[in-house]
């Protein structure tokens, strides 16, 4: 079976902004709950994530009490809006307005032209909440008309002025008919048509996918309009379309295995929804091979950092001067490894975080993963023990502060963890692997702590930092919902950049100025700096192409984020 998605799959800006807002607001709230006015999306699944996190849906204004109150994409009528924030500028609430801003320009259309006499027709759906805050702004009346035939008993004393715009995510076709069929009856008639970007490249994607395909699944929530929209144009083309919420929902038995199957989803489905209805697809047909598909998703990434942990090691014990041995790797491997399989079994929401199917596989795979991890820390605490009990302590600290990094201890009537600390999760587990792998080492080798072992600290620490961060900024571009212990939803995405790209740039200056100003600089200078410019900014030149340029697509070949831990390991060639 072949399986095509559809690029525009997963949320849209506007979602995905107001989706930040929330999680950042729910970092930010040391008192009060965060609620959102109305589900923040139209997606059940996604609301329970986030519901997880703490955050919860109030109804009207009026039940809010205190806290922080976030505004929905599809914004709120403005007199709601004008009573809530009375009530911040009186210090009851916080408000946090995450109206979509192509939402807002629809507002910004009907308050220009409504004073001026002409009557507002939004194409759209009744009682949807957008069309409804953009009713508000029509002073001088408005008509919700979500078909033709609306439009045609629309009476002719409201078009003598009028107005004609369109909730967001209506189709551009039905936009076209209906609006050309009022402008042909109306007097004076000002036609915009507000359907967002957006919504737009969805719609023209779901066109040409449905012409090519056999089959199209539509994956998002049953109340989101722009979703119904996808489905009812797949429709259009004489295609069986399947609308599921989620992978369970989907009925296998009409597919023979050899069709060609388009995936489209709205813009409030997470793309992990999408990514669990295409792995039953690929299963169900002719794609790869089963077992090879869970080995990869249990051990893929968490042996590229170990054996990664194991070369950046070597290389920089080559670059610090110290005696190479294949004990510290082995055992920075055998730790990198064994937290990373632990970590998600650590915290009650671990396994859920990054969507339901991921949950599922680890579920099925405990006892395996969990072997594999217990396995992995003995063999790290084994060869520890040959280098003396100071290095097993060290190693039981580091493992000690990964174990316990996510549990809750109750002091008094609060809760206390590690994780609780905003931001903590990408700097301590970076700080923990340098621990390992290059503070043990240079104190068991008895080194004293000058410039070359604070830079071959700080590379390290560094990298690994970097590697965590490109995870967090990935995890967040596919829609999976992160906790206030990551950078991007502390301090925002384009902070977070900035501090990774100031973390290499330091680790960078300190290497170089090591390796060229010290009194025993290395023979191989210009090689080593070589390698030192390919390994920092290796992580700068992935998030710039691959998160920045090729975000929009989905492609086939990802590059490994750990390849600059294995360019490290060439400073022991050189
Ligand atoms: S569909 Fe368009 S208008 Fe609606 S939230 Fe997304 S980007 Fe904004």
């Amino acid at each position: 079976m072949k399986v095509i998605v559809a690029k525009t799959a997963g949320f849209c800006w506007g979602v995905r902004r107001a989706m930040d807002a929330v999680l950042e607001a729910s970092a930010r709230s040391g008192a009060g709950p965060v609620q959102t006015l109305g589900p923040l999306i139209h997606n059940p699944q996604a609301l329970e994530l986030i519901g997880r996190r703490g955050v919860a849906v109030a109804e009207t204004p009026e039940s809010v009490r205190s806290g922080t109150l976030v505004i929905r994409a599809h914004g709120i009528p403005i007199q709601q809006l004008r009573g809530l924030k009375d009530r911040q500028a009186r210090g009851e609430l916080t408000l946090v307005n995450a109206t979509c801003p192509e939402v807002a320009k629809v507002h910004a259309k009907i308050k220009k032209w409504s004073p001026k006499g002409y009557f507002t027709v939004i194409l759209g759906t009744h009682g949807h909440a957008e069309s409804v805050a953009h009713q508000s702004f029509a002073e001088h009346g408005s008509a919700i008309v979500a078909n033709m035939a609306e439009a045609l008993a629309l009476p002719e004393a409201q078009l003598e002025k009028v107005l004609v715009v369109a909730q967001t995510t209506f189709t551009t076709k039905d936009f076209q008919d209906i609006s050309d069929s009022i402008r042909a009856r109306a007097g004076a008639c000002i036609v915009e048509n507000t359907i967002c970007e957006d919504t737009w490249m969805r719609q023209e994607e779901a066109r040409e996918l449905a012409r090519t395909v056999d089959y199209v699944i539509v994956v998002g929530g049953r109340a989101s309009s722009n979703t119904k929209h996808l489905a009812e144009l797949a429709r259009h083309f004489g295609k069986p379309v399947q609308y599921v919420e989620t992978a369970a929902e989907m009925d296998l038995a009409p597919f023979a295995g050899t069709e060609t199957v388009g995936v489209m989803a709205g813009a409030s489905t997470p793309t992990w929804l999408v990514e669990e209805v295409v792995d039953l697809l690929e299963q169900h047909g002719h794609g790869p091979d089963k077992a090879k598909r869970v080995l990869n998703a249990a051990f893929g990434n968490p042996l590229k950092l170990s054996v990664g942990a194991a070369f950046l090691t070597l290389g920089i014990h080559a670059w610090t001067g110290l005696p190479l041995s294949w004990r510290y790797p082995f055992i920075t491997a055998a730790y990198a490894l064994a937290m990373y399989l632990l970590t998600p079994y650590l915290d009650p929401l671990g396994l859920g975080s990054k969507g339901p199917a991921r949950a599922r596989l680890l579920e099925r795979s405990r006892r395996v993963l969990v072997s594999v991890a217990l396995v992995s820390l003995l063999c790290a605490f084994g060869v520890a023990s040959t280098l003396g009990v100071g290095s097993i302590l060290v190693v039981f600290g580091a493992s000690l502060f990964g174990l316990v990094y996510k549990k809750r201890v109750k002091v008094g009537d609060h809760y206390l963890s590690l994780k609780a600390i905003p931001g903590s999760k990408d700097i301590l587990v970076a700080l923990a692997l340098a621990v390992v792998a290059m503070a043990l080492p240079l104190w068991h080798d008895g080194r004293a702590w000058g410039p070359r072992a604070w830079a071959a600290v700080l590379l390290v620490s560094a990298l690994v930092f970097a590697r965590t961060t490109i995870f967090n900024l990935r995890d967040m571009q596919n829609d999976q919902i992160l906790g206030k212990e990551t950078l991007p939803i502390l301090l925002g995405r384009r902070t977070t950049k900035i501090l990774l790209l100031a973390a290499l740039a330091a680790a960078l200056a300190a290497t170089l100025a090591v390796t060229w100003l010290t009194a025993h600089p290395s023979p191989h200078r210009v090689r080593v700096s070589l390698i030192l410019a390919a390994i920092t900014c290796y992580p700068a030149a992935y998030l710039w192409f691959f998160q920045e340029r090729f975000s929009a697509g989905k492609p086939k070949v990802e590059p490994w984020v750990e390849l600059s831990f294995y360019l490290a390991g060439l400073l022991a060639l050189v």
